[in-house]
């Protein structure tokens, strides 16, 4: 069936939505193909040709009615064998409306997973799927099963692993609520069966139990949302001996969690899930003694969010105001409420509104914490960009093989935006932060006057600034980043909790002073004094040995797709599936590995591994000579490979085709 329309390559309609290339839509007027029609409300529709005559196309669509559209409106289809592929380069016709009609039919049948040549697409399917469970992981490991999934993922990256001894990542990305974390664990799930140690498995797994249980919080777009160590959930039985001990209240009673006004999740009992944690912690042998010090400690936050401020002075110094949770927080730190007031109120916080709790609690929804994880993102997406098309292009140029490069988003311009020195959004924030009398305000301009030559940097009213992310505009407010940027945690706060008499407390001060001692040796790090480095600086160096850690394994990847903003099962959105799918690159990735060629190996390597095959002597031994004969000899169409001046590069499918060969002699 896909014989017959122009070559895979000429037949690639445009990315970007726009009508395909005449040659394909010619063929598909002539021979009254299927097509897609955009309509005025900008949905997609499928349809058979009836007729063409001049501007007018009249198309049969799926329930009868005919439509009049003009032919600049319509893009091929790909013919109905064709629906429903699990790789994505297999399309005849790669355009939008063809990507999402694949992914959508596939999940109405729920297959979530679809391949996109060497990235596997995951989308949310936000109910219970059969595919999980030991039945399943052992069809991918005895490989009788090769339906894109997250196991197929896993497994690929294990075998690579004990093949070629390099380590491997796989690294998982997508929106909130896309399903990384869960994805994440359908991993670890296959990796702990292969592992195999018995006991290990639910040792591995019940670790993140313990994570999502203390990291992870009910946002809007995401019931169980990561936000470690920012926002800490955790619901205790109304009933159980430890609710009494750590003077519990309800959730509402308290600052930190009520804000939302979403505390019930439909089908979920938090104290079900709380003796899931139990069990969890006893499964790793946290002792019953520790545990009772982590809640305390977590109740101890809790009731430090009610402790509340008042301003006491014109220079908004503040005192705290003695109340139920003072007195509590401190029982349970184990210190006096004294104490307590004296770390708090000391360090003469500035309080633009009259109390300092409202300042802390101030929603901000692109603040300081989003402009860090942004950053990581933008590196990560630049880690995605370089294997898969950077690496990988250079290559075929390096090898002078006859290539039309593939363009992508590169995000380069605005990874400099930040890193830049010593103008660049990181340098100049922690430049400002060690100003004493500098303000959020006074940073904004300066962020302004600096960066405003930048074409990924835009300077808004009052404080805010829009950067321009691979994934699109994101306008930040400045209010809290000087503050939150400085080294967060005072000496008062440290003192505090090593005056403590319960352990945790303790323990915490003693890691944080060892920690803020912890002078590292890296070279790039080396110009900053470590006591004293800043939030974003320290971000950055984190953010780099994790990418230094990547760079030193075989990637593999996998992006979580969120169908909908309901979180409703079978509910499928294109706009906002298509959204993601463009912005982290995914089309442009199967564009490349379908017209490119992911297999290479040295004219020695396939000299050796196929020169046997010969059935003839050929004058010359060099191995690119020999190379050359075998293909020949096994009728290899030239369009599947190309030879280089050091390797051979071929399409996918043609080395298995090869090792075929090898096998029947
Ligand atoms: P965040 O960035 O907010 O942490 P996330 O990408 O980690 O989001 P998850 O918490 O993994 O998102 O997924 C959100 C919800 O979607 C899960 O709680 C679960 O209900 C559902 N979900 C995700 N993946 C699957 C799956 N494979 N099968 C069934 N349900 C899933
Ligand atoms: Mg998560």
């Amino acid at each position: 069936v896909c014989k017959d329309p122009p070559s895979v390559s000429s037949a690639t309609a445009k990315m970007n939505g726009k009508p395909a290339c005449t040659d394909v839509m010619d063929y598909v007027r002539q021979k009254k193909l299927r097509v897609w029609c955009s309509s005025p409300n900008a949905k997609w529709e499928l349809g058979q040709i009836k007729s063409i005559s001049g501007d007018d196309a009249e198309i049969l669509l799926a329930d009868g009615k005919v439509l009049t559209i003009s032919p600049e409106r319509l893009l091929p289809a790909n013919p109905d064998v064709l629906d429903g592929v699990d790789d994505l380069i297999q399309m005849s016709y790669l355009n939008e409306p063809s990507v999402l009609y694949n992914l959508q039919l596939r999940y109405s049948r729920d297959l979530i997973y679809t391949k996109a040549g060497p990235v596997l697409i995951a989308v949310n399917p936000l109910k219970e799927v059969p595919l999980y469970g030991k039945a399943s992981i052992m069809q991918y490991k005895e490989k009788t099963k090769d339906d894109p999934h997250v196991y197929a993922v896993a497994d690929l990256a294990f075998n690579e692993m004990q093949r070629d001894g390099i380590n491997q990542s796989i690294i998982i990305s997508g929106e909130s609520g896309a399903g990384k974390t869960e994805t994440a664990k359908i991993a670890m799930q296959y990796l702990a069966a292969l592992g195999g140690a018995s006991g290990m498995e639910s040792e591995v797994l019940q670790t993140n139990v313990i994570l999502e249980a203390l990291g992870n919080a009910k946002t809007s777009r995401n019931h169980n949302s990561s936000r470690f160590g920012k926002l800490i959930e955790i619901h205790f039985s109304e009933t159980g001996k430890m609710c009494e001990k750590l003077f519990m209240k309800s959730a509402n009673d308290y600052n930190y969690l009520k804000q939302s006004n979403c505390l019930r999740i439909d089908g979920v009992d938090d104290s079900k899930k709380f003796a899931v944690l139990v069990d969890a912690l006893d499964t790793i042998q946290i002792s019953k003694e520790d545990q009772m010090k982590l809640f305390s400690m977590l109740a101890a936050v809790l009731w430090m969010g009610n402790i509340s401020f008042s301003v006491v002075d014109t220079e908004n110094h503040v005192e705290v105001v003695s109340n139920e949770g003072l007195a509590t927080a401190a029982k349970l730190l184990g210190c006096t409420s004294n104490q307590l007031v004296t770390a708090m109120s000391t360090r003469k916080i500035r309080a633009g509104n009259d109390s300092i709790v409202k300042k802390l609690t101030l929603t901000q929804k692109n603040g300081f914490e989003q402009f860090c994880i942004n950053y990581a993102n933008e590196r990560l997406q630049q880690h995605f960009n370089r294997h898969l098309f950077k690496l990988q292009q250079e290559e075929y140029l390096e090898d002078g093989i006859d290539w039309a490069p593939v363009e992508f988003v590169d995000n380069t311009d605005c990874l400099s935006l930040f890193e830049k020195k010593p103008l660049g959004l990181l340098s100049l924030l922690d430049e400002e932060s060690t100003f004493p009398k500098a303000t959020d305000l006074s940073f904004a301009n300066k962020l302004k006057q600096q960066l405003s030559g930048n074409s990924c940097f835009k300077g808004e009213q009052e404080g805010a600034f829009k950067i321009c992310h691979y994934a699109g505009e994101v306008t930040y407010d400045t209010s809290g980043f000087l503050e939150k940027n400085r080294y967060p945690l005072h000496s008062e706060s440290i003192q505090l909790l090593s005056s403590c008499k319960c352990e945790l407390p303790k323990h915490f001060a003693s890691v944080m002073v060892a920690d803020s001692q912890n002078k590292s040796s890296q070279s790039w790090h080396s110009v900053v004094d470590t006591q004293k480095q800043s939030v974003v600086t320290k971000f950055k160096v984190q953010l780099f040995k994790l990418m230094q850690q990547l760079e030193s394994t075989t990637p593999h990847f996998i992006r979580c797709i969120q169908p909908n903003g309901k979180q409703r099962p079978r509910l499928f959105e294109h706009d906002l599936v298509l959204h993601q799918l463009k912005c982290c690159g995914v089309l442009e990735v199967v564009r490349i590995s379908r017209t490119g060629y992911p297999t290479r190996m040295t004219h020695q390597q396939f000299a050796e591994r196929y020169g046997f095959l010969l059935l003839r002597s050929i004058a010359s031994q060099d191995p690119l000579s020999v190379s050359i004969a075998v293909l020949q000899q096994l009728n290899i169409p030239p369009e599947m490979y190309q030879v280089g001046y050091t390797k051979l590069f071929f399409r996918t499918g043609q080395v298995a085709a090869l090792e075929n060969a090898k096998r029947k002699m």
